[in-house]
């Protein structure tokens, strides 16, 4: 038998909970509340997130001034805001409630009267996919159905070390020859700590120049590391504050000597001898085809080459600035972001005109 009691409390709270008892903990657990008015028409309830969507419209509930209907314009309006997010054929689930002034909508339009008739269409509609769009779009990644998002969706804090022990932690990349010097210095005891530190956003340019006209000949590349004084006073900078942090009193159960650069090397120029010819630098390089409309810019903003009908970037390259956390996600999204790109393009292609 299903019992309902009556809830009390946040309306929100109590629809929460009573759609729980009647729909179950996994949808209320995967749907996010729905809240948005226009011009006297007002839309709650919950929708579940792409991930929730079932086969078939059975789990869509919709309610119009608290009548429960079956109607082709409000469905039509669910699917509409899903469509980015879910492939045709699978429905999201959702329990929606339609509240607006009795003399705005017909309800006498189906014997069962599970059709309704709205005065204002398109704001009913509007309204609908607009708010479950902007809900979708707060979730972020959550709702996302593509496979960066299922990626990020994965990403979890790093576990605890079995024995509690410090770990390495590699903030960047260091050269093979500070990675053997460190690990041996620690060998004694196992260990030990090792601070990296990188520019984010270094202001030094290099250069990638085609060398003949030979597609195949390979480009000549110029990172030009270091060429701006502010890159290489922030690496030193970084170098005295992480000093600093290891002197602190948490250190002290586990702080040795400094193995490098060692305590002796104190002055700038001494800072900046050991920085230029230890620092090392990470495999992110971006920004030779960089997305714009000044004359550095290769791509416009719809990635298509600047001048070349046909012809689009979609990788790394695009970037006008490097992203101060790894590359390879912002990667991920550049090439989805350009899919869809090509996809809109070709749509309004194939429509004729
Ligand atoms: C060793 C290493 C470690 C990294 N670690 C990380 C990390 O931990 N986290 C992170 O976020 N990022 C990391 N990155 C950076 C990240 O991998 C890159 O930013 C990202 O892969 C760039 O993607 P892309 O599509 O621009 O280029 P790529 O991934 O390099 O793709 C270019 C593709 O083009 C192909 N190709 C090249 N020439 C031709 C041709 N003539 N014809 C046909 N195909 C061609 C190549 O085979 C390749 O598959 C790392 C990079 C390296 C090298």
């Amino acid at each position: 038998m299903l019992r309902l009691d009556a809830e009390t409390g946040d309306l929100f709270d109590a629809l929460h909970g009573r759609l729980t008892r009647l729909l179950g903990a996994e949808f209320t657990a995967n749907a996010i509340p729905i809240e948005a008015e226009r011009e006297g028409v007002r839309l709650t309830g919950y929708a579940a997130l792409p991930t929730y969507a079932r086969g078939s419209s059975q789990a869509q509930y919709l309610f119009v001034n608290g009548r429960p209907v079956r109607d082709k314009l409000l469905t039509g309006a669910l699917r509409a805001a899903y469509m980015d997010v879910l492939p045709s054929g699978r429905y999201p689930a959702a329990v929606l409630f339609v509240d607006l002034d009795p003399t705005e909508v017909d309800v006498n339009v189906h014997p069962a009267k599970a059709e309704v008739r709205f005065r204002d269409s398109g704001t009913v509609r509007g309204l609908i996919v607009s708010g479950l769009r902007h809900a979708l779009a707060g979730e972020g990644h959550r709702a996302s159905s593509t496979v960066s998002g299922a990626m990020l969706g994965a990403f979890r804090p790093e576990e605890p070390t079995a024995t509690g022990a410090p770990r390495i932690y590699q903030m960047d990349r260091p050269s093979q020859g500070s990675l053997r010097a460190s690990y041996a210095a620690q060998a004694p005891a196992p260990q030990g700590c090792m601070p990296y530190f990188n520019v984010s956003r270094p202001q030094s340019r290099g250069t990638v120049m085609a060398t003949s006209d030979d597609p195949f000949a390979l480009p000549a590349l110029d990172p030009n590391f270091l060429s701006v004084p502010d890159d290489l006073r922030i690496l030193r900078d970084a170098l005295r504050m992480s000093r600093d942090i290891i002197a602190q009193p948490a250190f002290d159960a586990i702080r040795g000597e400094e193995y490098a650069p060692g305590a002796a090397r104190q002055s700038d120029a001494e800072l900046d001898e050991y920085i230029k010819s230890d620092c090392n630098s990470v495999y992110h390089p971006v920004g030779t085809c960089k997305m714009g409309s000044d004359g550095m810019a290769v791509v416009n903003d719809r990635l298509q080459v600047h001048g070349i009908d046909g012809l689009r970037v979609v990788d790394a390259s695009v970037m006008p600035t490097i992203t101060s956390g790894n590359t390879n996600a912002p990667t991920i999204m550049i090439g989805e972001k350009a899919a869809d790109m090509i996809m809109q393009d070709a749509m309004q292609l194939a429509i004729p005109a």
